[in-house]
């Protein structure tokens, strides 16, 4: 395993990726019918933003650390004032993950399944969840689980599928798990990340989604510090500086919510956000 998110945690694309993420979880809360959440890839949880890690790639510094400025406010929506509160609470120096983030926010009737392959990120997604009666944490491979796992019992839910993006094959296997996940739950909210470091790898794998039978799609990229090359060299890694979510089935006001969000967001991490309705909507 090279991948960690530790690198990783707290920057543009975590911004944007875990504000959606608010944002739907609200969404499901507006009824009082249980739901699931499924978080395929969930990491550990909980990253520490002063660690040799972050440091190294600088890459919290140039997202969530933009944001501490911001002071929430009624004008503020819903979703980056929960987004704000939760990261605030994770304490100095701390950035939540999306299981952690979940776990925050579901009430007694919900449930979260937090599913991470890799040992030493489990241990601490399983030390992270324990306090949360709704949470449990499984050390499995995060696409056999998925297609195990639906349709929810609650028929209702939110599917999160954030895979590293390491093996050369990962677009094809997520753009076959959304297929499976879509047969068995047809309803469900699905949140995928995706990188773009290649235009037309990511415009196929948005056409394979949709194709694989998504009826309402909506595409979000952000861009930080536009550049003509899309990815800046530091050290010896290359660091992203595009990334996109698909939201599946996303709820009526989730679009007008992200852009009233994102409006907000962009100044401070230097980003540009396009949204795209891939199927429905637009
Ligand atoms: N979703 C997390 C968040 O937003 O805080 C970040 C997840 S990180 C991008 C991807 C995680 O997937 C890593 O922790 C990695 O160890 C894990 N992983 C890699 N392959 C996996 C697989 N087949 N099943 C489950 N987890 C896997």
């Amino acid at each position: 395993m090279n991948y960690r998110h530790a690198y990783h945690a707290g920057n543009f694309a975590d911004v944007v990726k875990h504000l959606a993420l608010v944002a739907l979880l609200s969404h499901l809360k507006k009824k009082d019918k249980g739901f699931r959440v499924i978080d395929t890839h969930a990491g550990r949880g909980l990253y520490d933003l002063a660690g040799d890690e972050a440091a190294r790639t600088g890459e919290a510094a140039q997202g969530i650390a933009r944001l501490r400025a911001l002071i929430p406010h009624d004008g503020y929506p819903e979703s980056l004032k929960t987004y704000l509160d939760l990261v605030q609470s994770a304490g100095e120096g701390r950035y939540p993950g999306s299981p952690l983030i979940a776990a925050r926010l579901l009430r007694p009737q919900d449930r979260l399944i937090a599913i991470e392959k890799h040992a030493e990120e489990f241990a601490v997604l399983s030390s992270v969840l324990s306090p949360y009666r709704t949470a449990t944490a499984e050390q499995a491979d995060g696409y056999a689980r998925l297609a195990a796992l639906l349709p929810p019992p609650e028929r209702r839910g939110l599917v999160l599928i954030d895979p590293p993006y390491e093996a050369p094959d990962e677009f094809a296997r997520v753009g076959a798990a959304v297929g499976g996940a879509l047969r068995r739950f047809a309803t469900g909210i699905y949140l995928i990340w995706f990188p773009v470091k290649s235009k037309s790898e990511v415009d196929r794998f948005c056409g394979e989604i949709v194709a694989a039978g998504a009826a309402k799609a909506l595409r979000i990229d952000t861009e930080v510090e536009a550049k003509a090359n899309i990815k800046e060299k530091i050290g010896d890694k290359e660091r992203l500086a595009r990334a996109g979510i698909i939201v599946v089935n996303p709820p009526y006001g989730f679009a007008d919510e992200m852009n009233t969000a994102f409006s907000i967001v962009a100044t401070p991490l230097a980003a540009r956000t396009e949204l795209a309705w891939l199927a429905g909507e637009s």
